[in-house]
């Protein structure tokens, strides 16, 4: 199962893997996040019209759709075998930090309905934004839903992230592959009439693959050069490279689950001198905290308290100071406390998927049969804040 964050991703960074399991007779799914509707320069430019309303963007949306399929059809990969999930393309990093239940609802139904073997999915650590949000939420999705045997692979489409490109497999094509993919490419026309050259480059390329793990270390991306945590705080040195000015409209992201296993979000806006700042909840824009930064806009040291996130799930932080478009830098999963796993509660399966809807807020959705039946990972860690056995 492939789950791209927008068409044309699956030809970019996927569409030799595509092609070898389509020839060693693996069924295969193929699940866009997005329709891609929100990409207003190659409409521009395509369309050549400056002014676009919500009804040219369905309109984009669906060619984007028919592109897509176009391409899947060049890997042999029918149109029954594709699911589009039509959430907000651009919006995908909102959604994560503001309310991401009803996305984790969708994508943990589509997974349990398809029971996927292999799954890829983007990285962590790419800089669109859409992209390294999608891999939160299949993060999240890994630790609590995944069955074991369900292998959970990162591809990455943008930037060159040495977290990914240090520890990740290359997949070298055959010159037949290599022609195959750049037909697959070529199919998304609407892309390839602003970016040809960048789109086509990614036929000469190996495709890389990183197989998720539970992992203990921390993998510091872009501004953030180490991070420890403790019970009570995080404490995130932050190494900046450049724009000074850029400081004042940084801000830090902390995403995780708090005691009751709900997802919580929290920024804090950074000013670049030392000073003590609000720590802002993304959904309520209530103040639940004050995190410390001691430094100047070049590099300092952050100081955070921890009281609303559990210490035995995942915290994920981002730094964000996006001039235009892309992330500096993605996501950085910190561990949970190892020291502070306890032994799990036996919990019934009724009592399993009552937690399940409580934290992934599905009781509206008419699908608690549904994700009540995902199997869940054996070293996974329940909603309440135990661990399964
Ligand atoms: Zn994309």
């Amino acid at each position: 199962m492939l789950i791209a964050p927008h068409p044309d991703d699956e030809a970019l960074a996927c569409s030799v893997i595509l092609q070898q399991a389509v020839r060693a007779g693996a069924a295969i799914r193929v699940v866009y996040v997005t329709d891609g509707d929100d990409n207003p320069w190659p409409q521009r430019a395509v369309e050549r019209r400056w002014s676009l309303s919500a009804s040219d963007r369905k309109r984009w949306g669906k060619l984007r759709r028919s592109e897509a399929l176009a391409a899947l059809g060049v890997l042999d990969i029918h149109p029954a075998d594709v699911q589009f999930l039509a959430l907000p393309d651009q919006g995908l990093t909102d959604l994560l930090l503001r309310d991401c239940n009803r996305a984790l609802t969708r994508l943990i139904q589509v997974i349990d309905d398809w029971s996927p073997t292999d799954i890829l999915a983007p990285s962590l650590s790419d800089i669109h934004p859409d992209h390294n949000a999608v891999a939160v939420m299949m993060r999240l999705i890994f630790a609590d839903f995944l069955a074991p045997r369900v292998s959970q692979w990162n591809y990455l489409v943008h930037g060159r992230s040495p977290a990914f490109f240090d520890r990740a497999a290359e997949l070298s094509p055959s010159e037949v592959e290599t022609a195959t993919k750049r037909d697959s490419i070529r199919r998304h026309q609407t892309q390839i009439k602003l970016s040809r050259r960048r789109f086509l480059r990614y036929a000469t390329r190996p495709e890389r693959f990183l197989r998720v793990e539970r992992e203990s270390a921390i993998w510091c991306d872009g501004a953030v050069h180490s991070v420890s945590r403790t019970r009570d705080n995080l404490n995130v040195d932050l190494r900046f490279t450049a724009d000074p000015f850029r400081m004042q409209r940084s801000k830090l992201f902390i995403f995780g689950r708090d005691s009751l296993g709900r997802i919580r979000a929290c920024l804090i806006r950074l000013l670049g001198c030392s000073a003590d700042l609000e720590m802002l909840d993304c959904a309520t824009n209530q103040r639940i905290g004050i995190a410390r930064y001691r430094g100047h806009p070049f590099a300092g040291q952050f100081t955070l308290p921890l009281h609303l996130f559990s210490p035995i799930h995942d915290l994920f932080i981002k730094v964000d100071r996006r001039p235009w478009f892309f992330d500096e830098a993605g996501w950085i999963e910190i561990p949970s406390l190892p020291s502070l796993e306890v032994t799990p509660p036996m919990i019934s399966a009724e009592a399993y998927s009552l937690a399940v809807r409580s934290c992934t807020g599905m009781a509206g959705y008419g699908t608690q049969e549904k994700v009540a039946s995902v199997t869940r990972r054996s070293s996974g860690h329940n909603c309440f804040g135990g661990k399964f056995s």
